[in-house]
This record gives C-alpha cells, structure tokens and sequence, in this order.
C-alpha cells in the first residue's frame, strides 16, 4: 500500500540531493566533510568538545565557567542567550546581555562559541556574536529559520527533533543547504520513546551515528546532557557516543558555586568530569581510514 507523504531512508537521495552521500560520491563510502568553526574541526581527525552552561546567566558564570572548559581541554564554548522553555513564565535567557557576555567569554578564553538562535529575525544579531549557530531540537522544523540560518554565513548545529525520524532530520539539513550553506554538523540529543522520562530524561538514540554517516557525510555529534538528564550518566554516555563514531559532544557544565542553575542543573557536570570526557575523546583517537576527510 502507498500513503501519502510517506518517505523512507530510500527516499534520501530525493529528499537530499545536496547532503546525500549517494548522490555526492566524491565523499565515497565513508568520508566526512569536515566543518571548520574558528579552527575547530568537527569531522576531522579527532573527536570535538564542547562544554558550557545551559543557559548564560551572569558574566561571573559565564565567564567563570569558559576559563574552566577551558582549563578542561575543551573545543569550545556552548550556552543560550536565548532558551526554548516549556513554560513563557519561567527563565528566557539574558538575551541580548547574554550575547554580549558570550562575546566576552570568547574574548578571554579564545574558546568558538556555539549559541541557539530561536527567531528568524534575531539570526543577524545572533551571528555577529555566535561562531556556529544552534537550531534547537524544537525548532528542527522551522522551516523559514533553517532557511534564514542557512543565509547567515555561520557553521550551524542542527540538534535532531525530540520526535524526528531521520529522513526528517536530514531534510532539515537539506534546507539550510539549499541556501547554499553546506557546514552543518548534526546533534543526536535524545528522543522520545515510552520510558523517557522514566529514568532518563529521553532515549539516546545511538544507532542513528553509523546510519546518519551511512546516508550523509555530514559529520554528527551527541549531546549527552539533554539526552539522559542525569549528571551521572553524562560521562559514560559520552564515552558510548564515541565508540558509536560521534565526531564530537556537547555537554552541559556548571558550577554550582555561582549558585543553582536556572535550568537543568541536575543534569549539568563539573569541569573535573569534563575533563575526564575530554581525555577519553583524545586518547582514544578514531581509525583514519575508516573516517578519511574530505574537505
Ligand atoms: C540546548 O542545548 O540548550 C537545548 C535547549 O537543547 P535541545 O534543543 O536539544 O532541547
Ligand atoms: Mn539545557
């Protein structure tokens, strides 16, 4: 039986014409574009880092917590100005303040920067600060922002719907390629299954590294904060997404000394533990045949 709209990973070769790796054979059965942001590369010969708050509150936290990531032997910094809240009455981000701490942390550490950008019109003001801009898990299917980041001249992290299949998601990277920007890594962050929420904040979908890299030659990295939702399993999980061939991470690090977080503080670590996630992704390197990159 045909049904309307029903597509199928054989399909992405249509869906995806710029982003598919069967269509793009220079990338071969298993080469990774490499994404440059500021120096940093996802895709290429070693796993990426990147750690930060949730949200940026304070210059003090900010701030603080850059040096730490810093010290920690991280990539680059994360942290939104801008946050996507289930409730319009509790915390939003500092906005435009937060931007501006974000540029400080930057000019402090020397550490990228990656922040979401929630509203197609914010897009400038967002990239003049952001070295690579994020689309949130809510905000995959906002099809007038992907286009919009598309335009912006910045890398972009496309975090997978919470409920998104994988032909969804690469079509959503299929649009911001569309307007000519191909730098985009994708970011596994959990999905919803029937025991999220159980003992875990969501299911992270760990299969979907090898059959995203079979499809598509972005590179793909996991965040294992939103993904679990429990501090303790952020450090094994991390570890698992790189056995799996994540080409990077992107956790949440507080310290709770600048008081508690605003938002997810129970699943935020601590820079000692990032630390050991970043040794790890060093020293355990990846086979570079198996990832040849292309550029
Ligand atoms: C975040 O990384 O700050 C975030 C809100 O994550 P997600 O969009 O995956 O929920
Ligand atoms: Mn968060």
């Amino acid at each position: 039986m045909r049904i309307a709209g029903q597509v199928s990973l054989d399909d992405i070769p249509n869906i995806c014409p710029l982003l598919s790796r069967a269509v793009n054979p220079q990338y071969g059965e298993k080469g990774t574009r490499v994404v440059d942001v500021a120096g940093v590369r996802f895709g290429g010969e070693r796993a990426v880092v990147i750690g930060g708050p949730c949200a940026v509150e304070s210059h003090a936290q900010t701030v603080g917590l850059a040096h730490a990531v810093k010290r920690a032997g991280a990539d680059m910094l994360r942290g939104g100005a801008y946050k996507p809240r289930t409730s319009p009455h509790d915390f939003q981000g500092s906005g435009l303040e937060g931007l501006c701490i974000l540029s400080i942390a930057r000019g402090e550490t020397g550490l990228p920067i990656v922040t979401e950008v929630m509203d197609p019109r914010m897009v400038g003001e967002v990239a003049r600060v952001a070295d690579m801009l994020q689309v949130g898990s809510r905000n995959m299917h906002n099809y007038s922002l992907l286009a919009e980041v598309g335009r912006a001249g910045k890398p972009i992290l496309l975090k997978r719907g919470m409920s998104a299949s994988l032909c969804e998601w690469l079509g959503a990277a299929e649009y911001i390629a569309k307007q000519g920007n191909l730098n985009i890594v994708l970011c596994e962050r959990g999905i919803r299954g029937f025991p999220s929420g159980e003992y875990s904040r969501y299911v992270l979908d760990l299969n979907v590294i090898p059959a995203a890299q079979m499809l598509t030659f972005l590179p793909i990295v996991v965040d294992p904060s939103h993904a679990t939702g429990v501090s303790a399993m952020v450090e094994p999980a991390s570890r698992a997404a790189l056995e799996m061939g994540s080409h990077g991470l992107l956790i949440e690090v507080a310290d709770f000394s600048y008081g508690e977080p605003k938002c997810d503080g129970l699943q935020a670590i601590d820079a000692a533990t990032l630390a050991r996630i970043v040794a790890f992704a060093g020293a355990r390197g990846r086979p570079v045949q198996e990832h040849a990159q292309v550029t």
